[in-house]
């Protein structure tokens, strides 16, 4: 599909790429001023009408990589779903809603976020006030077809983020059906962070000669990370973590457990001690969650302690550390765990407790990351009973746009 080339008037800049005049006013107010490497290199490829495979994950700036050249080719004239992005939990359909919301500030196209858990009437709303970009988890999106409310065949650019992810819970049956109920005419591309067979299987069918960008993602975001490992024995996991959280530096930390009971019973201990802490699992309510990473992306709180359900695409900015105080169970998960932090060029923090019993697995993880890594003394704390600094919390926020220099 042959996309028309930006008209000099409305011509802007993004570093090296030229981006209509709407699109440069939107990345200025992001504090955006130059494109990171899947931006680069998808951008280019996108405009040219041309269907991409990307390995790249959340944290490379991939939203923007797709979101520029849809809103640019948008007509925000057409009220009618124009762009579908389907993507594997409603967390990431928030935070990819509004990271297009906010590039598409300044050009008309209005984006409408489906997802489930909540209550349908919104979503209608957003969908009959003409939105043209539509993100959803799959089977939102099935449901509201099913009902009649959502039609997809003005759709003509396709977007499926995270695909091995949305394959991991069993979601291909709807996502070939939702895109069979697409045009043939559209443009598709496909992010995701592995690419095994059944994604490939999948790009195979839905994409035509598609260009294949990747970016070494585990490998940049894990580099951006001083990773550290100490070994302690489970009762004293609390108050090595503790000792962490003390320090001021330990600005906005996740915490992991393997399981929805540890994660409750880790976040009712530090909010006894006098942490400002929240939980976050698959048990708890959509709005709980919702209000939980609002409040920690916010500062109010320092801490969220969640189950692997965090582990992989959410994106909250400034998250200085990440703390695993259980070993994940495998060493992909830690990867996806500890690149939470050092995203977009930040460089982050990543603290691995182990007992004795685990040397094993710490072994297999240290081969898989391809090299011994430090073990460190936790800094000096108060062996953790209560925040010596509870002021640092009103410290002024870091930057929350753009990379920040350290
Ligand atoms: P994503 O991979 O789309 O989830 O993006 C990861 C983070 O990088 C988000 O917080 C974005 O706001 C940020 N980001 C994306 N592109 C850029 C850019 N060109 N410059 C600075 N930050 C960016």
């Amino acid at each position: 599909m042959n996309q028309a080339p930006l008209r000099q008037d409305e011509a802007g800049t993004f570093g090296p790429l030229p981006v209509t005049s709407s699109i440069a006013r939107s990345l200025r107010a992001m504090g955006y001023s130059q494109p990171t490497p899947v931006q680069e290199r998808a951008i280019p490829v996108l405009r040219e009408g041309k269907d991409v495979l990307a390995q790249a994950q959340t944290g490379t700036g991939k939203t923007a990589a797709f979101g520029i050249p849809l809103i640019e080719t948008i007509d925000p004239a057409q009220r009618a779903i124009q762009a579908i992005i389907l993507v594997p939990t409603r967390e990431l359909c928030i935070q990819v809603a509004d990271e297009l919301s906010r590039l598409a500030a300044n050009s008309g196209v209005r984006v409408v976020a489906v997802y489930g858990g909540v209550g349908m009437n919104r979503q209608i709303a957003g969908i009959r006030g003409g939105a043209q970009v539509l993100v959803g988890t799959p089977g939102r999106v099935e449901d509201l077809m099913a009902r009649g409310l959502l039609r997809l065949n003005a759709v003509r650019f396709a977007v499926l983020d995270e695909a091995d992810r949305m394959l991991d819970v069993g979601f291909l049956p709807p996502i070939e059906r939702i895109l069979g109920a697409t045009p043939r005419e559209r443009q598709t591309s496909l992010y995701s962070a592995t690419l095994p067979d059944e994604v490939l299987g999948l790009a195979r069918r839905q994409t035509r000669d598609p260009v294949t960008v990747a970016i070494n993602p585990e490998q940049a975001t894990v580099e951006a990370i001083d990773q550290r490992f100490q070994q302690v024995e489970n009762a004293d996991k609390l108050g090595a973590l503790c000792s962490y959280l003390d320090d001021p530096s330990v600005y906005l930390a996740l915490i992991f457990r393997r399981t929805t009971h540890r994660v409750d019973r880790t976040a009712r201990d530090l909010s006894r001690r006098g942490y400002k802490v929240g939980a976050l699992h698959g048990r708890r309510s959509q709005q709980q969650r919702e209000r939980v990473l609002r409040d920690l992306k916010s500062g109010k709180l320092q801490a969220l302690v969640a189950t692997d359900i965090a582990a992989r695409g959410l994106d909250i900015e400034g998250l200085t550390h990440v703390f695993n105080l259980d070993m994940p169970d495998t060493p992909e998960t830690y990867v996806h765990r500890i690149g939470r932090t050092g995203r977009a060029g930040e460089t982050g923090i990543a603290v691995t407790f182990h007992t004795a019993e685990e040397d094993k697995e710490l072994l297999a993880l240290k081969r898989h990351l391809n090299g011994e890594k430090r073990t460190q003394p936790a800094p000096k704390g108060n062996g953790g009973r209560r925040p010596r600094h509870p002021q640092s919390r009103q410290s002024p926020r870091p930057s929350r746009t753009g990379f920040r220099a350290r």
